[in-house]
């Protein structure tokens, strides 16, 4: 994953515009609110864009503001929050579908996110092997660009968190 540094707000960001992202797998945005217009519940933490037909994904977005509203009701660690919706997200990007239970489990619960803010809750053995599957399939494309519909697993369809 490569990290968007256009708006970070980092004191580096002199430094980090230098660098440039001239061909990203995957560009994951934490944005401080929902943007207008995307279809996404209202209490979605965030969103994966699937890609075109035939093509991955490769950019989701996480809400800032419905990370600490999460956090706020259930006292919970905000940071914690949000790195469990950023690996969602991008498990999302990797071609997962939501689960009935752990990281990708599309409804987090009360007792959920007190768990997140306490420890990690992990991708399974099977949701790790897809993406490490999924993972070598983008690096295959980009080395046989004329093989593009070779051995690819099925896009992401449009998910929400
Ligand atoms: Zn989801």
């Amino acid at each position: 994953m490569q990290r968007d540094v256009s708006s970070t707000g980092c004191p580096n960001e002199k430094a980090a515009s230098q660098f440039t992202i001239d061909h990203p797998d995957l560009v994951l945005r934490i944005l401080p609110r929902a943007v207008p217009g995307l279809p996404v519940p209202r209490v979605s933490m965030g969103v994966a864009i699937p890609g075109e037909p035939g093509e991955f994904g490769a950019h989701a977005y996480v809400y800032y503001d419905r990370v600490l509203h999460a956090a706020e009701f259930c006292k919970c660690d905000a940071l914690r929050i949000l790195g469990h919706a950023i690996a969602h997200e991008v498990g999302h990007l990797l071609g997962l579908e939501h689960s009935t239970s752990g990281i990708m489990c599309a409804d987090w619960s009360m007792s959920t996110l007190v768990h997140m803010s306490r420890c990690r809750i992990l991708f399974s053995r099977d949701e790790a092997r897809r993406m490490q599957s999924n993972v070598a399939a983008r690096v295959l494309q980009r080395a046989l660009p004329d093989r593009r519909s070779a051995s690819r697993p099925a896009p992401v369809s449009p998910v929400n968190r």
